[in-house]
C-alpha cells in the first residue's frame, strides 16, 4: 500500500493575512487557471497523464451529476507519472504576462491579493516560483505524491454546504475575509460561481461574464490583468461612484 505526501512545501504562513485589517482596507481574491495561468493546469496534467476514465468523469461534471471536488479526486487519481515528468509539464505553463505589473501595482498600494484556487496547490506554487512570485497566498486543493506514479488530492478548503460541490469553496474564503472595506474578484470560471455574488465587484473573463450577466452581478469585462491595473485605481479614487457595469 502506498503512502502520499504533500508535494507542494509545507503551507506558508499566510493565515494572519486573511484576517488582517491593518494592511489595506482592500482585497483582490484571484482564480488561477485561466486567470493568472494561460491555461488549465489540470487539464493540461490530465492530457498528458490521465486516461479515458479522467475524460468520463469530465463529462459527468459538464453534465452536473457530480461535483468538481468529486471529478478532481478521481481524475487526480488516474494520473500516472513520475514528478519530474509532472514538472516537466508544468514548466510549460505560461501566465498573463501582466499578471506581475498587477502583483507590482497591488504591493506599491498595500493591496491584499489572495489566490483562491480549486485546482493543485503544487502546480500552483511551482508555476508562481518560475515568476518570482511564489510568495503570493494560495489556497487551493493539496497535491499528493507517493513518490512513484501515483497521486492523490485532498481538499483542506472543502464545504459541504457549498452549492457547487467544489473542491474548494471560495464563497468561503470570501466569509472569512472580514475587516476589509470592499473586496475585488477576478475569475473566469465554474469555479468563481459561488463567490461572484458575494464580492463588492468581479472582473471577469470568458465563462463568468455570461454567468454575471445571468445573475445580474456587477463586473467589468476584462481581457486580462492589465485591465485590472487600469481599472482598480479607477475604483479605489471614488469608491463611492456607481461607475460599474450593470448588466442590461
Ligand atoms: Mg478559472
Ligand atoms: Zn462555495
Amino acid at each position: 500500500m502506498s503512502c502520499f505526501f504533500p508535494v507542494a512545501e509545507s503551507p506558508q504562513n499566510h493565515q494572519s493575512l486573511f484576517y488582517a485589517n491593518d494592511l489595506s482596507q482592500y482585497s483582490v481574491l484571484c482564480d488561477f487557471d485561466g486567470t493568472i495561468s494561460e491555461k488549465d493546469v489540470t487539464d493540461t496534467l490530465l492530457n498528458h497523464f490521465g486516461n479515458e476514465k479522467c475524460a468520463l468523469l469530465e463529462q459527468q461534471w459538464q453534465e452536473g451529476i457530480i461535483g468538481s471536488r468529486e471529478c478532481m479526486h478521481q481524475q487526480i487519481a488516474n494520473i500516472q507519472a513520475s514528478k519530474a515528468e509532472l514538472d516537466s509539464v508544468l514548466a510549460q505553463i505560461k501566465i498573463d504576462p501582466a499578471f506581475s505589473e498587477f502583483i507590482s501595482f497591488a504591493q506599491s498600494r498595500n493591496l491584499n491579493v489572495h489566490i483562491v484556487s480549486d485546482g493543485l496547490d503544487y502546480a500552483i506554487q511551482s508555476i508562481l516560483k518560475r515568476y518570482n512570485l511564489n510568495f503570493l497566498p494560495v489556497f487551493a486543493n493539496r497535491l499528493l505524491h507517493n513518490q512513484q506514479q501515483d497521486w492523490a488530492l485532498d481538499f483542506p478548503y472543502a464545504n459541504d454546504r457549498c452549492l457547487k460541490a467544489s473542491g474548494n469553496c471560495k464563497c468561503q474564503h470570501r466569509r472569512k475575509l472580514t475587516g476589509f472595506q470592499k473586496i475585488f474578484y477576478v475569475g473566469d470560471g465554474t469555479s468563481d460561481f459561488c463567490v461572484a455574488d458575494k464580492v463588492d465587484m468581479v472582473f471577469a473573463k470568458d465563462k463568468l461574464i455570461d454567468f454575471c450577466q445571468q445573475q445580474r452581478i456587477a463586473y467589468y469585462p476584462i481581457k486580462n490583468f492589465g485591465d485590472v491595473t487600469a481599472i482598480l485605481p479607477e475604483l479605489l479614487k471614488a469608491p463611492t461612484e456607481n461607475s460599474c457595469l450593470i448588466p442590461a
